[in-house]
């Protein structure tokens, strides 16, 4: 006897994916969350220190709009999608000046020479980590910011950590839009619909293996038996053992786990404190040319959709820094960061206004923003989606995805195809 036919750990995007599947297949799903809301990392807040604006705490586009499942859903639903490309606006400082035509058409093309110098290598010697292939582009003034665009600022990790195989395996191309109201509630508004979903549910052991491939799995408020098991929580969670395997996993899924690492990504939001918008127009992102490997890179986006607040991102080893040193070093960061492009200025501006600086890595239930393969090892997201025990366990998220890894399409997409698994390995 089974409560249902599959159990699932996590009602992030994956969780919500496979769900979704089981519920489309007209099999019985039940999903276990730890936290008390849907969505994971796909979460929107009305934070008081914004003036309760929408503000995506994680995730905010749909990137590669043209192949992400979750733009037909939208445009289904009728929902807003805001065209963020197309509004943006691009301010890219050298020094405390801005760069000219000639330096921002030299900076573009160097993206795809950068690009093609990774894929050379690879073909030539395999993977090596990202910051390899700056090194042997150290006669070109940009290669230093597209390494901090693509490591620590995008992929959330410093370039030296990171596979450049795992980067041009998951390099995304296409539009970018935005869900009017933020992705974390158009999460919980279209994709929650018939979905058995138990907040506030930890799930502290798993229980694989038993006869027939029954999964027992237990929670502080008690167990449920099932067919099959699909675990959606972050590499993060795999890695630090708070939820238990028994008995443990295979040696293939905790080496997969070992080589998918979470990196973070901080925003860091700071509220105008009065008309001054610093000569930039709305909605402008403000980039700065770096000028040697391995400096850190704070791109902000400033008056985003017109209003009030800049917002900064930090990602790779300085933001592990800050979250360490606390919310206060975090905004001294970034003020420290906008003076050298704007001077004394911002100190008027920003000085006893409202901020916000998100933590991912305090989050028990996650453990940073997304993971990233180390050198040599970008095969250990395909390790990791293969079905254990026949398809009666399967991991499933953002980690197991190729091609839109690190994103809310690919945690979807991956939980879809290991509920299609765990259905075909339960049969019926
Ligand atoms: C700052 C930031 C910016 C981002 N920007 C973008 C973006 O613009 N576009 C994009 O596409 N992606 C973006 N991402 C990535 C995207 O949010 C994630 O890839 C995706 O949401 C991950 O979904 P998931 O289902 O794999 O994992 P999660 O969202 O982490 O879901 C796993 C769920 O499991 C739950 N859980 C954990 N442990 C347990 C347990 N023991 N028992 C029960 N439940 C448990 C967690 O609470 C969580 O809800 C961003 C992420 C961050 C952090």
């Amino acid at each position: 006897m089974t409560d249902t036919h599959v159990v699932i750990i996590g009602a992030g995007l994956a969780g919500l994916g496979a769900a979704a599947a089981c519920r489309d297949a007209g099999r019985r799903a039940v999903v276990l969350e730890a936290s008390g809301r849907v969505g994971g990392r796909a979460w929107t807040d009305h934070p008081k220190a914004l003036g309760g604006v929408w503000f995506d705490m994680g995730a905010v586009w749909f990137h590669d709009a043209e192949h992400n499942p979750m733009v037909p859903i939208a445009q289904a639903a009728g929902d807003t999608l805001l065209r963020s490309d197309e509004i943006r606006k691009e301010r890219t400082f050298i020094g405390d000046r801005i760069a000219t035509e000639a330096e921002l058409n030299a900076y573009a093309q160097a993206w795809p020479h950068y690009e093609a110098a990774a894929e050379s290598i690879i073909a030539a010697e395999g993977d090596v980590p990202l910051a390899e292939v700056t090194r042997r582009l150290s006669d070109d003034p940009w290669a230093a910011t597209i390494e901090a665009w693509e490591g620590p600022v995008i992929c959330a990790v410093d370039a030296d950590r990171f596979s450049t195989l795992d980067w041009r395996r998951n390099a995304l191309g296409g539009s970018n839009l935005v869900p009017d109201g933020g992705i974390g509630a158009f999460v919980q508004r279209r994709l929650t619909s018939g979905l058995d979903i138990r907040l506030h549910t930890p799930v502290v052991r798993v229980r694989w293996g038993g006869p027939n491939g029954q999964v027992i799995v237990e929670t502080a408020s008690g167990s449920i038996t099932a067919e099959a098991c699909i675990v959606t929580v972050s590499t993060g969670v795999l890695g630090s053992g708070s939820l238990v395997f028994d008995p443990a996993l295979p040696a293939s899924v905790t080496e997969a786990v070992h080589a998918l690492p979470m990196g973070l990504a901080m925003k860091v939001a700071l509220r105008a404190t009065g008309p001054d918008r610093l000569d930039l127009p709305l909605h402008c992102s403000v980039d700065r040319i770096l000028e040697r490997q391995g400096e850190a890179l704070m791109p902000f986006q400033c008056w985003p959709f017109g209003r009030d607040y800049v917002q900064g991102w930090i990602g790779g080893s300085v933001a592990w820094d800050l979250a360490k040193a606390g919310e206060a070093a975090a905004v001294d960061y970034a003020l420290s960061y906008l003076r050298r492009a704007f001077g004394g200025r911002v100190d008027g501006l920003f000085a006893g206004g409202a901020s916000l600086v998100t933590h991912w890595d305090a989050d028990p239930w996650v453990r940073g923003a997304y993971c990233y393969a180390i050198p040599g090892s970008a095969l250990a997201r395909d390790r990791l989606a293969e079905p254990v025990a026949d398809g009666h366990l399967m991991f499933a998220g953002e980690a197991c995805h190729i091609g839109f890894a690190g994103t809310v399409a690919g945690a979807w997409i991956s939980g879809q195809s290991a509920a299609t698994q765990a259905l075909a390995a339960i049969g019926g």
